[in-house]
């Protein structure tokens, strides 16, 4: 298949697939741990890497080669790396190129685990972290030393839907002979594609929107031949690799990523004009909103808001912030509540005391999750159902 030739659409619904002899139209998942050669000799040119093929699925497995194709050429990318979770994607790529000693330039708006993951285990292991802001390119500037590998973001940022400029940060890296990641689990390929905006690599949680409907761990890191390399190499030595299954259930997740996001980024702006609206609401942050500080350039390097809305509820005479935002989400019956993102089902989640309630107080406040604050991963349910089961008190 002549991926040039297909609009992304098109590549989401049939780039990757392969057939066996029997002309499955769906594809096969292949849940086996090793293959079989048809000699010692074959085995052993397998292991020498002169003949292509599979040995056994720590390192490869058909189905998930499938998976690894379609998502890069969704992303773009030379090679994909299909791994256990997103944060074994993040690891691995850690892993692959980094050493003990070496430093990484991470934005401070990222998921509370990655930060968790470089502040804390990395750190044992003698990688030096310097935490920035997102959205100040100077602080990147600043931060960087002889040993700097990586700069590492993720925009849209959890969970207060900040954007950076992806191309004015990767000059910066570029200059300091680093390489910019980009977390893009947020938008998905759908929405943005950071390696054609100048990234070097491509982070994915497939837990979230690549999935779709929150069955499956899963993560992914893309980028070229050579970068990859070295990941997969720490991959199948280390065993962060994806499941078969996994990667069956996320290759028909991918078939309908680009009308997923669609819907979602239409819910989701629905659910944030309609938010902003709301007297006891005193901010949204969403990128599709006029409103939102850095609204021209998340439209220029995206092609809608995506599904992800924060807001944060004010205190009032009865209550503060933190009770008000909890009274709230209590209140719901249809809307979910879990941390999880990305699926079908919208959730509600209160970040300083979930997903980022194991980040220090003062590094929660210089990250913006403030008491009242509540993030809505809005789902693929009918809008008015959903504006209904928000009910503010006081
Ligand atoms: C969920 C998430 C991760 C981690 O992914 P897992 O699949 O849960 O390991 C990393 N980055 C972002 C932005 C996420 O939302």
């Amino acid at each position: 298949m002549n991926k040039q030739q297909y609009h992304p659409n098109t590549l989401s619904v049939r780039a990757g697939s392969e057939m066996t002899e029997f002309g499955e139209n769906s594809e096969a998942l292949f849940l086996n741990s090793s293959f079989r050669f048809n000699s010692a000799a074959q085995a052993a040119a397998r292991f020498g890497g002169t003949e292509p093929g599979n040995i056994y699925s720590r390192f490869t497995n058909p189905t998930v080669t499938m998976f690894q194709n379609k998502l890069a050429a969704l992303e773009g990318a030379e090679q994909c790396v299909a791994t256990s979770s997103g944060m074994s994607a993040i690891l691995a790529c850690v892993m692959g190129l980094c050493s003990a000693g070496d430093h990484i330039v991470a934005s401070r708006s990222i998921f509370g685990t990655s930060v968790q993951l470089f502040g804390n285990i990395l750190k044992r292991w003698g990688l030096e972290v310097t935490f920035v802001s997102l959205t100040n390119p100077d602080e990147w500037q600043a931060a960087i030393t002889s040993k700097t590998k990586l700069f590492f973001v993720e925009t849209p940022s959890n969970p207060l839907t900040e954007v950076c400029d992806i191309k004015v940060l990767a000059d910066i890296a570029h200059q300091a002979g680093a390489h910019l990641v980009v977390d893009n689990c947020f938008c998905t390929p759908a929405i943005q594609r950071p390696l054609a905006l100048g990234a070097d690599i491509v982070i994915h949680s497939a837990t979230k929107y690549i999935d779709g409907q929150g069955r499956c761990l899963g993560g992914a890191v893309l980028g070229s031949k050579a970068l990859m390399e070295p990941v997969y190499g720490f991959l199948r030595t280390a065993g962060v690799t994806m499941s078969a299954f996994n990667a069956w259930v996320f290759l028909k997740g991918l078939e309908t990523l680009y009308i997923r996001m669609e819907a979602h980024a239409k819910n989701a702006l629905a659910l944030a004009t309609w938010l902003e609206a709301q007297p006891q609401v005193a901010r949204v942050y969403y990128p599709g909103l006029k409103s939102h500080p850095q609204h021209a350039l998340a439209m220029r390097q995206q092609s809608s808001g995506g599904g992800i809305v924060t807001f944060e509820i004010k205190s009032n005479a009865n209550q503060t912030a933190q009770q008000a935002a909890w009274a709230l989400i209590d209140a719901t019956q249809l809307i979910s509540i879990t941390a999880n993102l990305g699926d079908a089902k919208s959730t509600i989640t209160h970040p300083a005391t979930t997903t980022h309630s194991r980040v220090t107080p003062e590094a929660r406040i210089a990250a913006g999750i403030t008491d009242g604050l509540v993030r809505i991963a809005v789902g693929l349910e009918y809008i008015e159902d959903l504006k209904a089961d928000l009910v503010f008190a006081g």
